[in-house]
């Protein structure tokens, strides 16, 4: 089964994406950054696709041990990720750190779709200028708490498979 992972800074709502596309609460949700540590996986059916779906917690800048703990199990998660979904937050807007990331995603020739969340009450069009910045390619619009845009992204998902 193919497997995808979901990578983004701290609190972007990749859990929260997680859970909403395996209809499971398994991955915790919470204000605080960080609480996601290890690799969660999931199944999940995307347009009629069963695929690994893998939660992860988060790059950041280097931190203490617990974000670079984080750091490394979502550095495996991209490595056995057939396909990577990477979240932005539009309401935090791109930082440095995204910019890293996605350079990296790029020189390791990863197959990425970015992901703008938390979408919900702005204007799509600002959203997704800012997020463009990235250079990833197509970008989909979200908002995994209430459920928007997920079936475009399955959709997208299936195709890139
Ligand atoms: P993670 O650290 O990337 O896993 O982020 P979480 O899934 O734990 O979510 C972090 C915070 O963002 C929580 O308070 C979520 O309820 C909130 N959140 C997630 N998705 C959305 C969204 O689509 N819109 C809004 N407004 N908030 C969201
Ligand atoms: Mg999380």
């Amino acid at each position: 089964m193919p497997v995808v992972a979901i990578v983004g800074r701290p609190n972007v709502g990749k859990s929260t994406l997680f859970n909403a596309l395996t209809r499971t609460r398994d991955a915790l949700v919470a204000d605080t950054p960080g609480v996601t540590r290890d690799r969660i996986y999931g199944r999940a059916e995307l347009d009629g696709r069963t695929v690994i779906l893998v939660d992860t917690g988060g790059l950041d800048e280097a931190g203490g041990e617990v974000e670079l703990g984080a750091q490394a199990q979502t550095r495996l998660a991209i490595d056995e990720a057939d396909l990577v979904l990477f979240l932005t937050d539009a309401r935090a807007g791109v930082v440095p750190v995204e910019h890293e990331i996605a350079s990296d995603l790029r020189n390791r020739g990863k197959a990425v779709i970015q992901v703008v969340n938390k979408t919900d009450g702005l204007d799509p069009d600002m959203a997704l200028a800012e997020a463009a910045e990235l250079g990833l390619g197509d970008i989909f619009p979200i908002a995994a708490s209430h459920r928007r845009g997920l079936e475009q992204l399955g959709h997208a998902v299936v195709e890139r498979l």
